[in-house]
C-alpha cells in the first residue's frame, strides 16, 4: 500500500466513527495494520482484539458481499460465522479481519488493504467503507481471519460523477421465499454480465418454518429453521440461513448489490411503527430494532445506514456519471398505517394529505433530488406499486390495494404532479413486492386515459415467493388501460440504459422446484429518451 492510500484510510475510518454510537464504536472503529498493534478504540477497557482466531469450522460460510457502488469507493462485506445456524458460532470476542482489494483476481495488483475489527456487538459482521478507488473500473476482493481465506468477490466502482456514460446495466429482484422455491434466479443473475444488482425488498422472509402462505397448497420446497422471527437472535439466523444459499452468495459474488427493504425483513405489511396484529408499540419498535440491526449485519451497507434502535437511515442517492440517478427509497419505516382495510373500495381516511409511504422528510428529500438532478434517466428504486390497479371490473365500483400507493392517494399525486412540474428528466419507477411482473406508464390522472405520462414504471417479478392469482390478472390489463404486460413467473428484471434508450428484459424461470431450472427472456420494453412510457421491444 501507498503512503496516499494508507493515509487516506485512516482519515476516511476516523470520520467514519463520528456516526457511530458510543455502544457500537468499539465495533467497527479499530483499524491497524498487518503486525500493528491493534486494541479496539474509543474504550479504555475494551477487549482485545483476537488477532490469530482459531475457528471450528470455515468461518466465510456466508460469503462476502459488495454494495453502493460510487465513483472512488465500495462497501466489502463479510461475517464470521462457522456455526451459521446456531448462533453465529463465534465466541463473544473482537476478532481482527484483513481485507486486500486487487485490480485483478490473482491478487497480484492490491490497490489497497486493511484491518477491522469484527465485534460480536454487530454478529462478527465486518462493513469496509474503502474509499479513494478509481471509477469505473472492475476490482477482486477478499477477507482473511486467522488462517482463513475467504471466497473471491468481483466488484464495480461507479463512473466518475457527471462523465458521459454510453451504457449502465443492473438487474432488479425481490421477494425471495426460501420455502417457496431454489435461488436459481439469483444463479443466473450471477452469471449476467451486468453492472450491479438492486435487490428492492422482502430479501428475507420472517415466518415460521412451514408457514402457510395465502392460497399456497403445496408444501414448502425447503423448509425455514425455527419460528417467525422475533428477536435479535432470530432475524440473525433466518438471514445467515439464506446467505447459506450458494445461488445467492454466486449473485452477490460475483457483483456489487444496493439493497433496500420492504415487509419481510420485519414483518408481513407492517407500516412505521404499527405491527400487522396491533402489537404495542414498544413492543413492536424492540422487533423492528432487531430486525433492523441484523439486516445492517448481512447487507454490504455504507456505516451511515446503521441502525440507532428502531431507526436507520435506508433511503439514499447514487449516481451512475451524467446516465441514471438512483433514488433509493424506504416506504415502510415512516409510512403511516394504511386506512380502509387491506383491499376496497377507497374510502374518505386515505385522501388525508398526511397519509404518506415516504414520510414527510424523505419526501422533501426526494422532490429535491429529484429536481436538482441532471441525469439523463432518474430513476426512483422502491417497493410497492406506484401505478394504481383497480381489481373491479364495474365502472362504477372500485377494488384497490391500500398496501400499495394506492392507499396513499395523495402523496402518490403530489410525487406525479412534481415529477411533471419539475421537469425531471425521464422518471423511472423500480418496483418489486407484489410477486408478479408488470409494465405501467405512469398516468397525472389515472382515471382519463388522454391524461399525459409522466413516468414508467417496471414492477419484478419474485425470485421465488408465491404468486396466487396466476396468469387470472391478465384480465387487468384490460380494465387498466395504463399497464402493457403482466405475468406470473417467477425470475428478475434486467435493464439497459444508453443515452437514447432505456430497455428492460423479464426473465421468467421454468421452475423454482427444479434446482436446475432454466431461465429465458418472455419480453422487453423500451422507453425512447425525451418519450415518457414503455413500447414493447
Ligand atoms: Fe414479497
Ligand atoms: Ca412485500
Amino acid at each position: 500500500m501507498d503512503r496516499r492510500s494508507f493515509e487516506h484510510l485512516l482519515t476516511h475510518q476516523s470520520s467514519r466513527r463520528r456516526f457511530l454510537g458510543a455502544g457500537l464504536a468499539a465495533a467497527t472503529s479499530a483499524v491497524s495494520f498487518r503486525g500493528a498493534p491493534t486494541r479496539a478504540a474509543g474504550d479504555p477497557r475494551s477487549t482485545r482484539v483476537i488477532r490469530r482466531p482459531q475457528f471450528a469450522a470455515y468461518p466465510f460460510a456466508l460469503g462476502v458481499a459488495s454494495g453502493d457502488p460510487t465513483p472512488d469507493g465500495i462497501v466489502l462485506w463479510t461475517r464470521l460465522a462457522p456455526g451459521p445456524l446456531t448462533g453465529g458460532g463465534m465466541a463473544p470476542e473482537p476478532v481482527g479481519v484483513c481485507w486486500e482489494i486487487s485490480r485483478d483476481d490473482a491478487f497480484s495488483d492490491i490497490v489497497q488493504r486493511g484491518s477491522v475489527t469484527a465485534a460480536p456487538e454487530l454478529a462478527h459482521s465486518v462493513h469496509v467503507d474503502v474509499a479513494g478507488l478509481e471509477p469505473a473500473r472492475e476490482y477482486a476482493y477478499r477477507f482473511m481471519a486467522g488462517d482463513e481465506v475467504s471466497p473471491t468477490g468481483r466488484t464495480k466502482t461507479a463512473p466518475a460523477a457527471d462523465a458521459p456514460l454510453a451504457r449502465l446495466r443492473f438487474a432488479s429482484v425481490s421477494c425471495a421465499n426460501w420455502e417457496h422455491g431454489y435461488f436459481s434466479a439469483y444463479r443466473h443473475l450471477g452469471g449476467e454480465e451486468i453492472d450491479f444488482a438492486l435487490c428492492l425488498g422482502d430479501y428475507i422472509y420472517e415466518y415460521a418454518a412451514d408457514a402457510p402462505f395465502e392460497g399456497r397448497e403445496e408444501g414448502p420446497v425447503r423448509l425455514h429453521t425455527g419460528g417467525e422471527a422475533m428477536t435479535l437472535e432470530d432475524y440473525r439466523t433466518r438471514h445467515a440461513l439464506y446467505k447459506t444459499d450458494p445461488d445467492l452468495q454466486a449473485a452477490h459474488h460475483a457483483m456489487p448489490w444496493i439493497v433496500t427493504w420492504d415487509d419481510h425483513e420485519v414483518e408481513n405489511d407492517y407500516a412505521g411503527a404499527m405491527s400487522e396484529n396491533g402489537d404495542p408499540q414498544e413492543v413492536f419498535l424492540a422487533r423492528r430494532a432487531a430486525a433492523y440491526q441484523a439486516y445492517y449485519e448481512h447487507m454490504p451497507l455504507r456505516p451511515s445506514s446503521m441502525p440507532h434502535g428502531p431507526d436507520a437511515r435506508l433511503y439514499r442517492r447514487l449516481t451512475f456519471g451524467d446516465l441514471a440517478e438512483f433514488n433509493v427509497l424506504d416506504t415502510r419505516q415512516y409510512r403511516t398505517d394504511q386506512q380502509c382495510g387491506d383491499v376496497g373500495s377507497r374510502c374518505e381516511a386515505s385522501l388525508d394529505p398526511a397519509m404518506t409511504l415516504t414520510g414527510p422528510e424523505q419526501e422533501v428529500w426526494l422532490f429535491d433530488g429529484l429536481a436538482k438532478s441532471d441525469a439523463r434517466w432518474n430513476v426512483i428504486a422502491q417497493q410497492v406499486m406506484m401505478a394504481q390497479l383497480d381489481g373491479e371490473p364495474s365502472p362504477t365500483e372500485q377494488l384497490f390495494n391500500h398496501d400499495q400507493w394506492d392507499g396513499y392517494p395523495l402523496a402518490r399525486q403530489r410525487l406525479l404532479d412534481h415529477l411533471d412540474s419539475a421537469g425531471v428528466g425521464n422518471p423511472v419507477v423500480l418496483t418489486g413486492d407484489v410477486h408478479s411482473a408488470w409494465v405501467a406508464d405512469l398516468k397525472l390522472d389515472f382515471d382519463d386515459p388522454a391524461s399525459p405520462t409522466v413516468g414508467t414504471e417496471f414492477v419484478t417479478a419474485s425470485v421465488t415467493s408465491y404468486n396466487r392469482f396466476g396468469t387470472r390478472l391478465r384480465f387487468l390489463l384490460g380494465i387498466n388501460p395504463h399497464f402493457a404486460f403482466y405475468d406470473d413467473a417467477h425470475g428478475y428484471t434486467r435493464c439497459e440504459i444508453t443515452p437514447d434508450f432505456w430497455t428492460t428484459d423479464y426473465l421468467a424461470l421454468d421452475s423454482v422446484e427444479n434446482p436446475d431450472t432454466e431461465i429465458e427472456t418472455i419480453a422487453s420494453f423500451v422507453v425512447e429518451n425525451g418519450k415518457t412510457g414503455a413500447v414493447t421491444g
